[in-house]
């Protein structure tokens, strides 16, 4: 909302045939610019209640950001939540779910961080599989990075980022497809959708999964193999993994197993 074009970007939107959704902190939306915002949904990150989302985003954020879901909604904007699962929020899920019903939220992203981007620098934050993987299940909702047509996620998704750069998704930030001065509708061509079939998987859940989020396979060393934490979450282990993966993700491996007897799986 700082971007000096935003709000003519904001006059022009509902002229385009896609849905659009902002991505915000919610510490700039009031009353007013609620009001004004074009696009058809607003996703606020919401870190946890006041401890966890603060020790992420500094203090003062949690309050202006749970205002902001009010000011939006009596904007009548859809509003969806996205969380990250870190060091300070792992005991705060369940409040945190309380508060998002009492919202009468339609739609939680739950994730886990890669280790990357400025994480990278705030390893502490960080969770192991074990740890975090039973909290992915505290999502419902999931428009945004659904698949459809037997492809894997964010089937019909882009991100534009303020630079005007355009990628997949919010998490391919460094590998741009274009610039949005080529036109949108040719930026979201050039994004690579991996059908199902190309995917290395082949577990029970495949339909209900459908490979997980690409970003975290492409981390774990391979954009077409599975996602760990999906495996981990959905209770498919070692027979999934091929020997190259076991020997490469030890650590993972002990977690799931461990987090196998956890969730009485
Ligand atoms: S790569 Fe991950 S974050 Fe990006 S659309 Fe797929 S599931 Fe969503
Ligand atoms: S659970 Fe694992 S193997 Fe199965 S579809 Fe999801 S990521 Fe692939």
């Amino acid at each position: 909302m700082l971007h000096p074009h935003f709000w003519d970007i904001n006059e022009v939107l509902r002229d385009y045939p896609f849905r659009s959704v902002l991505l915000s902190n919610g510490t700039l939306i009031n009353k007013d610019n609620a009001r004004k915002l074009r696009v058809h949904e607003v996703q606020l990150s919401v870190d946890g209640m006041r401890k966890g989302h603060e020790s992420l985003r500094g203090e003062g954020t949690f309050e202006k950001v749970i205002r902001a879901i009010d000011r939006l909604q009596e904007a009548h904007l859809q509003v969806s939540i996205a969380t990250m699962i870190h060091r300070d929020n792992l005991a705060e899920f369940d409040e945190l779910a309380s508060l998002l019903q009492s919202k009468q939220i339609g739609e939680w992203n739950v994730d886990v961080p890669c280790l990357a981007g400025r994480l990278e620098e705030h390893q502490d934050l960080w969770v192991s599989p074990k740890e975090a993987g039973l909290l992915l299940r505290y999502a419902f909702g999931g428009g945004l990075h659904s698949t459809e047509h037997q492809q894997t996620c964010g089937a019909h998704l882009c991100a534009i980022f303020p630079d005007g750069k355009v990628a997949k998704c919010g998490l391919f930030s460094e590998e741009p497809v274009g610039s949005i001065d080529e036109r949108l509708r040719a930026c979201w061509e050039r994004v690579p959708r991996i059908p199902l079939q190309q995917l290395r998987c082949s577990c029970s859940v495949m339909e209900e999964c459908r490979g997980g989020c690409r970003y975290r396979a492409k981390l774990q060393g391979d954009p077409f193999a599975s996602d760990l934490f999906q495996c981990c979450v959905r209770g498919v282990f070692r027979e999934e993994l091929g020997e190259g993966e076991s020997k490469k993700y030890p650590d993972l491996l002990q977690a799931m197993s461990e987090q196998t007897s956890l969730a009485g799986l």
